[in-house]
């Protein structure tokens, strides 16, 4: 596996940083996860735009343009050999001291990782995840922004060990006010009388980009959209319910709390979602 680091690609166990690096002491960087299919790059301009907004709200500089970037992230995926693949892109404020001040960081640290990710067991696509409310609440967007896609994935850490502990794959994040925000690496969704709804970003959510591609989808569809704060009850007491992204891509939800969604079963919306999307990723995408 050949990993891309500053500039170079090197044997994935030559692929090693300081542990000075603050991205390790500290969480300090950001990230993207990004697919390709059919050797073609998923919205990968969109990805590329989400790092560099993500860097500029911490204050952090990329020293590669867009251009550069969108050509080191093919060229690793490239010397893999991969047609179908996760890419992991990671931007650290790069090596520093022991303490938190960021200047002490001269120049960030970039690696690209091009493998493959399965974020839950494939039989949960065909038969629908059970999923729990997480007891931790998604970080304020006044003392962390969730849109901020940063290398400081406690929170939501936090909220999958709930998941696990309820013997289940996936938890619902809530606002500190009790709205619903979203999963611990997905957006969420709920169908209601044949409309699509999903929480605003602005409750504090991650801008995902299936969610924009789902949207785009239903737009085609006719299938009338709303983004709406949302509470449990809504949930409870959805037609349907599914998360989407990039990892994740479509997947159902037919229980959250151990209460049945509508039948309990994968819903007709969200099937068909789900098999447009796979449509699009197959036909929608930079080219390498
Ligand atoms: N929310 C969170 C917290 C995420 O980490 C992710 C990405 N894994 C998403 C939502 C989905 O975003 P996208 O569709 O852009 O991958």
């Amino acid at each position: 596996m050949k990993i891309y680091l500053d500039g170079k690609l090197v044997d994935k166990d030559k692929a090693v940083i300081s542990v000075f690096d603050h991205g390790l002491l500290y969480g300090d960087g950001v990230f993207e996860g990004i697919r390709s299919y059919n050797n073609l790059i998923f919205r990968m301009k969109e990805h590329i735009d989400r790092l560099y907004r993500s860097a500029d709200a911490i204050g952090l500089k990329i020293p590669l343009t867009k251009t550069e970037m969108i050509e080191a992230t093919i060229n690793t995926v490239k010397a893999n050999g991969l047609s179908d693949s996760y890419i992991r892109l990671v931007v650290t404020r790069g090596t520093g001291d022991l303490g938190l001040d960021p200047r002490k960081c001269k120049k960030a640290t970039i690696f690209i990782i091009a493998g493959k990710i399965s974020l839950y067991p494939e039989e949960y696509y065909k038969k629908g995840l059970a999923i729990i409310t997480a007891t931790t609440r998604r970080n304020i967007p006044q003392a962390l922004d969730p849109r901020i896609k940063s290398l400081n994935y406690l929170n939501n850490i936090l909220a999958k060990i709930d998941a696990i502990k309820s013997g289940t794959e996936e938890a619902i994040m809530l606002t500190h006010e009790g709205y619903v925000a979203e999963c611990t690496g997905d957006n969420i969704f709920i169908v209601k009388k044949g409309a699509l709804l999903t929480p605003p970003v602005s409750v504090g959510a991650l801008e995902g980009i299936t969610r924009d591609a789902v949207m785009h989808l239903a737009k085609k569809m006719d299938i009338p959209f709303r983004d709406k704060m949302l509470r449990m009850e809504d949930l409870y007491d959805a037609d349907e319910v599914f998360l989407t992204g990039t990892a994740a891509e479509i997947i159902p939800v037919i229980a959250i709390d151990d209460r049945k969604i509508a039948a309990g079963l994968p819903g007709d919306y969200t099937l068909t979602l789900m098999k447009e999307f796979k449509k699009l990723t197959k036909s929608d995408g930079v080219k390498y």
